[in-house]
Parts: structure tokens; sequence; C-alpha cells
């Protein structure tokens, strides 16, 4: 009923220095539901780096404090449909009633209601009637409420009423003890040095650091191989090739669109005026240089042109950034913000 995972407790959630305030003021929360200045508590941070664990640990550790409370646990995305389904079976009233009543709510990813105006409209009124009642509200993002784009206003500012704590990328002793207790739970013993080997060359996300571990005990256990240092490193490459992101032509377009201001169906658009024909042949530009993608794919994905535009494109933005010093700085802005 409360869609809590209860194998996300705040005890497998390893302290550091990167997510110290954030699963502390997780456990002032849990001590006391809605009786403290952290209200709501919004906890944001990049991918993987625990934020679903941390909203489910205090949901779990609540749920264990106070059986008598109703806490609920839902992402974003899946309150969204709930409200669209509640709209078109005209049973609006009833789900706003639905979730009135609740004593903990536990939204994940509230960056997925960027631009859902509806949705933000309801979610607004939930959030100021449990509010006034002393009930809890905890809330995940991947930014922080002043980088959130296409949110309204009074929404953010309600984001902003209690304490928005951030995760950080973990520091290599943190990520040693979230892997030692990982096997410690599966019960697998393994060299120190190969521990500190894949936790020394996986940084930035915990579920790849886990990912890593997970195969590497897959491989020897499947294998019938030892598990050894060269073992390792073939994982942890093999592991860091895969996860080196390949940008695909959508990012592309929106990072475009958003460096210029203008949405991406413009970018796409018929139109000859100047500014938007360049934003759209430094899209395809781009797209030929960080994609595997053909000219006629990225011309097809661009609004529709053919191969010869994408040709005829990426020769213009090679010859404008030899000879306009303003678009080559576009170009050198745009690839900073597409770099991998
Ligand atoms: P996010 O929601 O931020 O993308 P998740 O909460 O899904 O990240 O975490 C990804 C994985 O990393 C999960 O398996 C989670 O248990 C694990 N994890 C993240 N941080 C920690 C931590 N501090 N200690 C133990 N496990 C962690
Ligand atoms: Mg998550």
């Amino acid at each position: 009923e409360s869609q809590l995972n209860p194998s996300y407790s705040f005890e497998n959630f390893l302290e550091g220095d990167s997510n110290r305030l954030a699963r502390n003021a997780g456990i002032a929360v849990a001590n006391k539901p809605g009786g403290t200045s952290f209200n709501p508590l919004l906890i944001f941070g990049g991918v993987g780096l625990g934020k679903t664990h941390l909203a489910h640990a205090i949901g779990v550790d609540i749920k264990d404090k106070y059986p008598e409370k109703t806490v609920l646990y839902i992402s974003a995305e899946k309150f969204t449909q709930q409200y669209i389904d509640s709209v078109k079976k005209n049973n609006r009233n009833d789900f706003i009633h639905f979730y009135q009543i609740i004593d903990v709510l536990i939204i994940d990813d509230v960056q997925f209601l960027s631009g859902k105006t509806g949705t933000q409209d309801v979610f607004f009124h939930i959030f100021n009637h449990l509010h006034q009642n002393g009930k809890q509200v905890i809330l995940t993002s991947d930014k922080a409420p002043v980088d959130m784009q296409d949110i309204e206003q009074r929404l953010l500012s309600r984001f902003k009423w209690g304490l928005s704590a951030e995760l950080q990328t973990p520091d290599f002793e943190t990520r040693v003890s979230i892997l030692k207790n990982k096997l410690y739970r599966d019960g697998v013993e393994m060299p120190e040095e190969i521990v500190e080997y894949v936790a020394k060359h996986i940084k930035t996300n915990v579920r790849e650091l886990e990912g890593a571990i997970i195969s590497l005990i897959a491989q020897s256990s499947f294998n019938k191989k030892e598990i050894t240092i060269n073992l390792a490193k073939d994982i942890v490459e093999k592991f860091v090739k895969n996860t080196k992101r390949e940008v695909s032509i959508d990012y592309i377009q929106k990072v475009v669109s958003d460096y210029f201001q203008m949405d991406v169906n413009t970018l796409q658009s018929k139109t000859r005026k100047r500014h938007i024909v360049q934003a759209r042949q430094l899209a395809m530009f781009f797209a030929k240089k960080y994609t595997k993608a053909s000219l006629a794919s990225i011309g097809s994905q661009i609004g529709q042109r053919d191969h010869a535009t994408v040709l005829h494109a990426c020769k213009t933005v090679d010859n404008l950034s030899s000879t306009d010093k303003q678009f080559r700085k576009y170009v050198e802005d745009l690839s900073k913000k597409l770099a991998l």
C-alpha cells in the first residue's frame, strides 16, 4: 500500500561527507514527521546518488516508529498519470482528497513536473493542505529548486520553505564502505585490493559502482574464475566504456534550443530567420560530431530535412566558426555544454 521498499533502510544507507546533511535531516524527519522545520524536506542530486533510497528509508523508518501514520511513496511521474486519469474519469476531487488525508507524502523526482501546469496546480493545493495540517512532505529532485525549470514560482517557493539537502558524489572511503556493505549483505568475500580498485575507478554514480561489483561476482561465479585484479580491470573498463553516455540527437536539440532560448519546435521549424537557421545548423553539426547517426537520419530527426541539408549545415558551421567570432563562441559554449 505505502509502496515502500524495506531494503532501502537508513542502516543500508552508508554515511559519508557527501550525504551527511541529507541523511541526518532524513533521520530527524523520520523521528518527528511534520514536527521539524524540515518541511518539506527536499533531497536533490545527480543520477544514482541515492535520492530514491533515502526517500524510502525515511518512509520505512516512519512506518516503523509510527505504524498508525499513513505514509505514501510515489514517483512524480505516477502521480501525474493518476492525476490525468482522475481528470478523464471525472473524479479529480477524489484524487485530491486521497492525497490530502495522507500523513507523510513522499514524491520522487519532482523535476518530472516541469511544464505540467495542471499537475503542478493540483499538487500546490495538496501541498498547502498537508503543510497547514502539520503533515510531512518529502521530495526528491535532480536539481536544486533554484535550478528547476518550468515549475511555477509559487510551487518553487514552497519547495524552499523547508530544507533542501544535496547528495553529492561520495568520496573514496564512502565508496569503499558502500561496496563492503553490499558484499557483506550478499555474503560474498572479495579481496580488499579489488574492492578498492573498483571504488577507485568508478566515481560518479553509486548505482554503477554496485553494478560493477555485481558483474564481477557474476563473472567469477558463472565462469568459475577467481576474482583477480585483472578480472576487475576488465570489468571496470567495460563498465566505464558502456556507461560513457552517447548524447542523443534529442538531447543535442534540447541543449541548443535552451542555449538560444527557443523551444525545440522553433528550432525544427521551416522558418528562414537567421538566428533560427543557425541554431538548427549547430544542432545538425553537433549531431554529426557526437553521434553515430547518418546524415539522413540526423536530417529526419531535426525537422525532416534531407542529408544534403545536414551536410551543408556542417560545412556552414565549419566556415562560420573560422570567420565569425561570435559564432565561434556559440560553438565553444555548446561544446562545453555537450561535453561528456
Ligand atoms: P537516485 O534515486 O539518486 O538515482 P538511488 O536511490 O536509486 O539513486 O540509488 C542508486 C543505488 O545506489 C541504489 O541501489 C542505492 O541503494 C545505492 N546507494 C546510493 N547511495 C548509497 C549509500 N550512501 N549507501 C548505500 N547505498 C547507496
Ligand atoms: Mg531515483
